[in-house]
């Protein structure tokens, strides 16, 4: 959730610190801080509260230095005051350093660093670190031909439990900075003699370009020139400077009122760029480049697994529905962050995919690495060219929606919903699904852009609907088959974005329990599309009503419900028909065309996350 950016160039720090935590705002944060390297000094700025606040204070200080570090602060450790802000100051005043993440055995350090006569004005982990490297810098000289500054931060960190991206300053390394990650994201954007360290590609994209996403364990020192890449074991490491795809524009909200409402409108485009280059020339089936997986290993196959968390194991569990409805073959759809530490007993010939929009989900890559320390092989749905999970993944399929900046997955989650649905069509066709069913299933996916544009001009109608509700403090989302999950994520969406609680259920497991919840103070959102099970979800309405419980349902197009059962009715557009057979694919016309894939759209083989 916290950012981090960094600056050493010929500009003032200030400015471009200041954009860049503005650009990492989306994500959250409690406080916000930075420092400047000027006339052999730190100075510090740092405040609890928005980014605003800090500019306006940064501005008392007249920062003029061209090396510089910052953060916006997610407290883990220590409550939100200003002390508690990053950057921290070592107690000689010699190094600022800012973090991301968490130092477990921060305590055993601070002990020892206590004996040391070490002080500390905080309460964080972080500042415990920065006086680790203090200590080092002071104590031990450095390695001949070493700088002194890199080897203490390397040395510090050799001791270090936990997770970091950080970034440090030395009054004494003018010019310099030493940043390093282990399980949080950390860019190098590489300009015009200067240099930006961010946490997130969103910070340093209106400067360059020009990035290397940095690995695990690598230590990287940024002089105004050049920089160097190292292990924390003082290995070289040779640099591989990516370039981003995307622009400045798509970091911009471009008239919306946020990047949540931006990215749910940008869902049309974002499926078509999931789907382009991607279906067999005689439209019968979908093609991946990316799964380095041929026919023979995917017929072996003999159970998938699905791991996830939050939206993504949503994601996950809608496609363990249709490729089991439509492959035939089991899957077991987990979260991502108990299968790495439940020690699942694995056997015979499955096939592991990890999804993950932002591809740096430490959770999921913790469960990547397991399955693949056991020697499974583990391809990823990914957004995120360069990000750690792509880069492990023995392949994958790149989702290609562009940045998502809004916290809440929107257009990357839909993504994902369509990707498991190729998927399932891919696997389908190798075993029993037949041509015409194919082309059917092929032509129902093309169609679903258009069907979501045709959904979105109905915003203003579910605004009001929303606003009329907006009062309800507990809500419920029931659903069934493979709505139960979009019934979950309903739930997560309102919990994360409107701080209303609101629970998910297959809809008729609402009688063993939830029913207790139910009275005019708790309205239930219905998926209840036309299909096999429709009457069975009339029947659990009408148990809602009974109990005067508000029912807004979600139906398809053109379908009667009885009367007075629905106090709210949106309905979803079909192609061709009134009521879209939801258990079967859809016969959906469409006007949508496929061009080629671009080269980089297919996940060749793991070394083009180096060269998207
Ligand atoms: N653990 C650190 C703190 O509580 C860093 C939190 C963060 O990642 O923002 O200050």
């Amino acid at each position: 959730m916290c950012g981090i950016v960094g600056y050493v160039g010929r500009q003032k720090a200030v400015t471009i610190l200041i954009e860049g935590l503005k650009r990492l705002e989306y994500r959250g944060y409690d406080s916000a801080g930075l420092a400047v390297l000027q006339n052999d000094r730190i100075e510090l700025a740092k405040k609890t509260g928005r980014v605003a606040v800090l500019a306006k204070e940064a501005q008392k200080h007249r920062f003029t230095g061209t090396t510089g570090i910052s953060h916006t602060r997610w407290a883990t450790h220590g409550g939100v005051t200003d002390a508690n802000a990053h950057p921290h100051l070592s107690s000689d005043d010699k190094f600022a350093l800012v973090h991301n993440g968490v130092i477990e055995n921060y305590s055993a350090i601070k002990k020892f660093l206590t004996g040391q006569g070490y002080t500390f004005r905080s309460e964080t982990d972080t500042e415990v670190l920065c006086n680790l490297i203090a200590y080092h810098y002071a104590k031990e000289p450095a390695a001949p031909g070493e700088s002194r500054f890199l080897d203490s931060v390397r040395k510090a960190l050799r001791h270090v439990e936990g997770t970091y991206g950080i970034a440090v300053i030395c009054t004494e390394a003018p010019g310099e900075l030493v940043a390093a990650r282990k399980g949080s994201p950390l860019i190098l954007g590489v300009g015009d003699n200067e240099f930006i360290i961010a946490s997130d590609v969103a910070a340093l994209i209106s400067h360059t370009q020009n990035v290397v996403y940095l690995k695990d364990g690598e230590v990287v020192h940024v002089t105004s020139k050049e920089f160097f890449i190292s292990t924390l074991d003082q290995e070289d490491v040779s640099p591989v400077v990516d370039r981003v795809t995307w622009d400045i524009e798509a970091a911009e909200l471009n008239g919306h009122a946020h990047f949540m409402e931006k990215e749910i409108f940008e869902q049309p485009a974002a499926l078509e760029n999931s789907m382009r280059g991607r279906f067999s020339e005689d439209g019968s089936t979908a093609k991946f480049g990316g799964l380095n997986l041929g026919p023979v290993e995917f017929r072996q196959i003999d159970r998938f697994v699905f791991l996830g968390c939050g939206t993504a194991w949503h994601a996950c569990l809608v496609a363990e529905h249709l490729i089991e409805r439509f492959a035939r073959i089991p899957v077991e759809a987990d979260y991502a962050s108990e299968f790495r530490y439940r020690n699942a007993p694995l056997s015979g010939n499955p096939l592991y995919f990890v999804f993950s929009q932002s591809g740096e989900t430490i959770d999921t890559l913790g469960a990547m690495r397991e399955a693949k320390r056991k020697g499974y092989k583990v391809l990823a749905v990914n957004n995120t060219v360069g990000s750690s999970i792509a880069r492990e993944a023995d392949g994958g399929i790149y989702q290609h929606v562009g940045p998502e900046i809004g916290v809440a997955s929107t257009k990357a989650f839909t993504s994902q919903l369509l990707i498991g649905a190729m998927l399932a069509l891919h696997v389908a066709r190798m075993r029993d699904m037949s041509f015409a069913d194919g082309v059917e299933y092929v032509n129902a996916l093309k169609g679903a852009p258009a069907l979501v544009r045709r959904m979105l001009e109905q915003a203003p109608r579910i605004r009001e609907i929303a606003q009329r509700y907006a009062h309800h403090t507990d809500f419920l989302f029931l659903g069934r088959l493979s709505l139960f999950p979009i019934a979950l994520e309903g739930a997560l969406k309102l919990k994360e974005i409107s701080y209303i609680h609101a629970e998910g259920y297959p809809a008729a497991e609402m009688k063993h329990g939830p029913i207790a919840l139910i009275s005019e103070k708790c309205p239930s959102v219905f998926f209840a599309p036309k299909g096999e099970i429709f009457n069975k979800l009339l029947s659990s309405i009408q148990e809602v009503k009974a109990r005067r419980g508000p029912a807004i349902v979600i139906t398809t197009e053109g379908c009667e419900l009885p009367p007075g059962l629905a106090d709210e009715i949106i309905t979803i557009p079909t192609a061709t028909r009134p009521c879209c057979r939801l258990w079967r694919p859809s016969p959906f016309s469409s006007s949508a065309t496929t061009s080629p894939a671009p080269a980089n759209a297919m996940w060749t083989s793991p070394a083009i996350w180096q060269n998207p």
